[in-house]
């Protein structure tokens, strides 16, 4: 079996006050524990290691803390090792969609950038919504990893759906982690497949998988490439993309480019082999320009991915949640589960008490209301908040004051796909701004 290394370089709090300011990575400790343990009881070999200085005194994570005993013990751990996590957590974030781990890929140093797509396709194989971003400082733990032979990855967990759901992230994470573990044993899966960074746009940071299901994605693949079959897609902002198209070494990226306003689509880019092909000046710096996506659509090996190139401008339209709407009773519940952990002081229903308490909910429409956002996504089986359903729950206002808003009129219901869901809102007024 696999034998893993967790480290917590960022994990020394010196008092309350590290923990006001962020000084030390507050769910970073709980995380790796917890991931050590369900790993182990999988039946891999763990070790688990944590930092015992402030990062503020010395940040563990940088080279010039290779010679302190924190270092230099997980240094001497790294022979025999087949892979190390780097944990870490972040804090609430204002980003416009929800993350529960960001995996950062090196930009100093040795490069990781298969075993960090890898990693991320095993996790959200399980359902997590990851982020690949590029990290803004030399990431010393990882770099010194790869440096010695151990493939190695940093995960920063956020905070929030750890106190949220923290079980659910934590289980999730140790499958897709498993997984992952089994296919770079094997040496044959997405880690081999990703190596050499296919199609990567280099000189951007921040991507985001988004499932193929939204509206608005799946609007954009039909006009340009309907026979994508994926799960997810990936929007990456850019301001130039290079759309040479043709067939190297098993590797090909079909380029089609798509108004947001209309969704039409461009032709495809024609094939453009160096030596074999006709030359279309500027095809390597092609413009993505802001209301016009760039649809790569792209085949490695045996597998295929679709990326979505964006203008940094269109991000957060692209971005923006679903425009839900939901009656009052949804409403509170959505309020009541984001607020709320579901017991409490003994009280296994803390969450109906509550809400009951503040709005006047009765046991029938806490229950009627909780199916439905299970059926429509915002909560999942067990009753805990979705990505969806945060999302939805941001623009609500408190739960207190949907106590007086009952007896007010009742929304629209959701028109459907044309009307509803994913991102439609955030480009419906972009292309408006754009008329
Ligand atoms: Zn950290």
């Amino acid at each position: 079996m696999p034998r893993v290394i967790f480290s917590v370089p960022h994990a020394h709090s010196r008092g309350p006050e590290d923990a006001q300011l962020h000084q030390y990575d507050l769910a970073a400790e709980e995380a790796a524990s917890g991931l050590a343990d369900r790993l182990g009881s999988a039946g891999h070999e763990v070790s688990f290691r944590v930092g015992n200085l402030n990062r503020m005194e010395v940040d563990l994570n940088r080279p010039d803390s290779r010679g302190t005993s924190f270092r230099k013990s997980l240094a001497r751990e790294f022979p025999g090792t087949d892979f190390l996590l780097d944990c870490h957590s972040f804090p609430p974030t204002d980003f416009h969609w929800s993350i529960d781990v960001a995996l950062l890929r090196l930009s100093f140093g040795p490069d990781n950038a298969g075993t960090v797509h890898a990693l991320a396709q095993a996790l959200m194989a399980e359902g997590l919504s990851v982020a690949v971003v590029w990290g803004k400082h030399a990431n010393d733990v990882v770099a010194h990893a790869v440096e010695s032979g151990v493939p190695a990855v940093l995960a920063e967990f956020s905070e929030h759906e750890m106190s949220e759901s923290g079980g659910r992230l934590l289980d999730s994470f140790a499958a897709g982690l498993d997984r992952f573990l089994g296919e770079l044993a094997e040496g044959s899966g997405p880690a081999s497949r990703f190596r050499g960074s296919v199609g990567m746009t280099e000189g951007f940071g921040d991507r985001i998988h988004v499932p193929t299901s939204d509206p608005t994605i799946r609007r954009i693949i039909s006009a340009s490439f309907p026979e994508y079959k994926g799960r997810h897609a990936v929007i990456e902002p850019a301001e130039l993309v290079d759309v040479r198209s043709y067939w190297d070494e098993g590797n090909r990226s079909y380029f089609k480019f798509v108004r947001l306003s209309d969704f039409r689509a461009s032709p495809a880019i024609p094939a453009m082999h160096p030596a074999f092909d006709p030359q279309y000046k500027g095809a390597d710096k092609a413009p993505v320009v802001p209301g016009v996506v760039c649809v790569e659509h792209k085949f490695h090996g045996s597998g295929q991915g679709l990326t979505i190139h964006v203008n940094p401008s269109d991000m957060n339209q692209m971005a923006l949640p679903a425009p839900d709407e939901l009656d009052w009773a949804q409403k509170v519940v959505l309020l009541a589960t984001r607020s709320y952990k579901s017991s409490y002081a003994g009280r296994g229903d803390f969450r109906y008490q509550e809400a009951r308490r503040e709005t006047g909910i009765t046991q029938q429409e806490w229950d009627a209301a909780s199916e439905t956002l299970k059926a429509s996504g915002h909560l999942d089986k067990r009753g805990a908040i979705t990505m969806k359903g945060r999302n939805a729950s941001e623009r609500l206002p408190q739960l207190y004051s949907l106590g007086k808003a009952r007896s007010s009129r009742l929304p629209a219901p959701d028109t459907g796909p044309e009307g509803g869901g994913g991102v439609e809102r955030g480009l419906a007024a972009l292309a408006e701004a754009m008329a």
